[in-house]
This record gives C-alpha cells, structure tokens and sequence, in this order.
C-alpha cells in the first residue's frame, strides 16, 4: 500500500531524511537498532541536536520554541526518525508536563520550566500511580495539606519510571479528601531533591531497574509550583493528554520494528533459504504488515479529521490498544525466529554474546514491551472505554 504525501509533506518527509543523515549520530542510531538502552547522556546529546534544529518538541507552539506542524505532518517526522533508528526523546518533559505548562502554566512557570525542557537541562518523571491508585487513578491518597504559602506532602507514588535519573517529578495529589474522588486533586511540580524525599527502586522480572517508589515525608513545596488552580488538579491531568492522545498508534515504532525484522529474518538461514522466503515467515510477515497498513490508516484518519478541527472521542483508546498489541505480535515472531541466540546475553551473563549483533537485545525488546499494555491505561481499561463510547455497549 502507498501513502500519498501532498508536495509540501513530501518536500517536509526530504528536508527531515537529509537532517537525519547528516545530524543523527551514527553510535546513536546503531544502539537503537539494536534495541540496546539509550543512556541518559545520549539522550541529552540527541535533544540538543533536535533542538538546535527547532525540532525537538514538534508539538509545541512556535513561539515556545515548537514548529506548529499539523498532526500529520508530526506523523511524517516520527515515521522518519523511526526509519533512521533516531532515539526517542524523554516523553515526560516533552510530551507530558510541557504541554501541561504551556496550557495550565503561569508566565513564570512557562520562562522557568520550558527552555530548560528544550535544552535537555531538567528531567521529570512522573507522580501519579500509587500502591492503591493504577486504573483508579482519582483514588490517589498522597496527601498535600497547605500551611501558608506552601503545601506539605505525605504519601507515596509507585511505579515512577525513571525517577532515579530525574530531577523533577509532577505529582497528582489529594488537596481536598473532603470531596468526590476527581474533585480534590491538584497537580504540582516538585523538585526531586527537596528533603523529605526518598527513593526506592523497584525492579521488574527480568532485573532491571524499570521503576521506583516515591516516597514523600512532610515535603515542603511552594504554592507557586502548583500548575492550574487548588483542587483541579484532574482537569489539568485530563487535558495533558489533548491531542497527544491521538499520537498513541506507536504506527512509526510498529514500521520501524517490521522493516527491522525483514532485515533479520533476511540474515538468518533455514536449510539453504533465507528465513523470510520460508512459506511460514512470510504468512506471518505479511498478517503483520496487514495489521500495521489497517492501524496506519485509521491513525491517518483521525490525524487528518482533528487537523480539520473535528473532536476526539474515544477512538484512540482503539489506537493504543491495537499499536502495542502489534508491537507485541512482532516482538513474538522475533523471539520465536531467532530467541536461542538472545537469552544467554540477556539473562545477566557477562560474557560476550553468542550470536549476531542483531540478537542481543531482542528478549529485553520482548520484556519491555509488555508494559505497553499496562502503561498509560491497561488494555482492559481500553476494552472498557472502546465497548462503551465507541460500540456504545
Ligand atoms: C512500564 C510501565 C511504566 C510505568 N510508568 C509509570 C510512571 O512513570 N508513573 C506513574 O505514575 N505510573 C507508571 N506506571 C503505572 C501504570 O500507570 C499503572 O500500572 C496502571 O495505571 C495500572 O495500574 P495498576 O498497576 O495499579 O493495576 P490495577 O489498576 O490494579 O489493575 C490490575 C489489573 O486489573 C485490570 N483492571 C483494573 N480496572 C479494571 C476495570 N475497570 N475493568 C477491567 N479490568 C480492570 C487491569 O487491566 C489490570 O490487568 C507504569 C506502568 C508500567 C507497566
């Protein structure tokens, strides 16, 4: 199938394909290709090269230091960045409290926070989930009581991706428990090294180091760092999401993942062919590329009807539910392809690996996307929403 770009997106898609091949760090794009982690520096170095380039939050607005592309025009400059195995930069700055800031934010917050986003000078993670709080979120209990002009916080986040590398955290936490769940929550901006804090890490099955507790004793945070007004804190949680919530398809990843396991199961042999010529690889090569064509246009769809000024409803729950099922799918032929050469390296050896480069890291690819359907809201939340405002069940 082929995607027609209009003249102005096709001279875009060239002016993004000649940055990436003169701009994107060859050591950088070979990690990612591998599907090896991206340290902290690296991200930073990435940044600061999008971001002399202008493009470093896309989605922000010009006069913040964004582009003011059109949602499909974002579409065609992930695609690419996927394509050229670019990292993908932190999403909590760029894609969750910055666009939080730009809509909710008073000027001093937005001169404070969004060039330091940009220049890749402070990392955030963030405080919503709590032992008792994942899918129901609005039951959160960490605790903010205010005492002159500032707020103090008790209480306890779970799960917080990368709190260990962050200087900051933005926190969901309960102002008012006085009234319905939604209703006495507020969002604030809490610098992670502020005493009272402490970090525990939490570590997933396969011994990485994916999360942390949280862990907030009488933190002392100033009034000024609360984002929107006391108490509507869910308002500003909800709308964080906006448009963002149609970039959820993980269509540019799915790409990039299907392109790199043609090239894989290129290299690999089945007696004398190819494994991508075997009768069984290319029928599933081909329900995956089937898949990915269904996903990309219905995401093209609905990027084209909000560029047009249409509302989003429900739909991209449909998006995140089939673009991290699709990740998934792929990441199961990979392992089931070429998993014998992957696991040795992959289960803490620390001799060198046993087959191609390729391999290495393909069972932590496998590990870590299952998280897909738990991040962001679980993939039987997604059931929910799609069965009651999409089917209207
Ligand atoms: C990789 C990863 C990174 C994460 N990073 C962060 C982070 O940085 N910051 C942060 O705040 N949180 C983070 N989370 C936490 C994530 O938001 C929560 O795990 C998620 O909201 C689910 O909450 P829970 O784990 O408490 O599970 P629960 O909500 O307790 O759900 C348990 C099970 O019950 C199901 N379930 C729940 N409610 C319903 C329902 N109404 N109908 C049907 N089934 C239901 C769920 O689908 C799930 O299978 C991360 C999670 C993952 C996996």
């Amino acid at each position: 199938m082929h995607i027609e770009l209009d003249a102005d997106q096709r001279r875009l898609r060239d002016e993004i394909r000649q940055f990436l091949a003169a701009e994107l760090p060859q050591d950088l794009a070979t990690r990612v290709r591998h599907g090896q982690s991206i340290s902290k520096e690296d991200q930073i170095r990435w940044t600061r090269i999008l971001h002399a380039r202008g493009w470093a939050a896309p989605h922000w607005p010009q006069e913040h230091g964004g582009t003011g592309w059109s949602l499909i025009q974002r579409h065609i400059f992930d695609v690419e960045c996927r394509a050229f195995q670019a990292p993908v930069l932190s999403g909590f700055g760029f894609n969750m409290v910055g666009p939080a800031i730009l809509r909710h934010g008073t000027a001093e917050q937005k001169a404070e926070f969004l060039p330091k986003i940009l220049r890749a000078e402070l990392w955030w993670c963030q405080g919503y989930s709590e032992p008792q709080a994942g899918s129901d979120l609005a039951s959160l209990r960490t605790r903010a009581v205010r005492e002159g002009d500032e707020y103090v916080v008790t209480g306890q986040k779970s799960w917080t991706s990368g709190a260990e590398i962050a200087d900051w955290i933005f926190c969901l936490v309960r102002t008012d428990p006085t009234v319905q769940m939604q209703r006495g929550i507020s969002f604030l901006l809490i610098d992670l090294n502020s005493p009272g804090i402490s970090i525990e890490p939490l570590y997933a099955f396969n011994g990485k180091r994916l999360w942390n507790q949280v862990f907030f004793d009488s933190v002392r945070v100033p009034i000024a760092q609360r984002l929107g007004e006391e108490d509507k804190g869910w308002t500003v949680a909800k709308s964080l999401l906006g448009d963002e919530r149609l970039m959820v398809s993980r269509v540019a990843e799915n790409k990039r993942l299907l392109n790199r396991l043609r090239e894989v199961l290129g290299q690999e042999q089945e007696g004398s062919r190819p494994l991508d010529q075997t009768t069984l690889i290319r029928r599933r090569l081909s329900e995956l590329d089937i898949r990915l064509q269904a996903l990309e246009m219905t995401s093209l769809r609905l990027l084209s009807e909000a560029d047009k000024g249409g509302q989003v409803g429900a739909e991209p729950s449909m998006l995140k539910l089939k673009g991290s099922q699709l990740v998934q799918a792929m990441d199961e032929l990979l392992v089931e392809a070429i998993g014998h050469w992957a696991l040795p390296l992959d289960a803490g050896s620390t001799g060198s690996a046993v087959g191609p480069a390729y391999a290495e890291y393909i069972a932590s690819g496998l590990f870590h996307h299952r998280g897909y359907s738990i991040a962001g809201g679980s993939s039987e939340v997604q059931h929910n929403i799609i069965a009651k405002q999409v089917l209207g069940l």
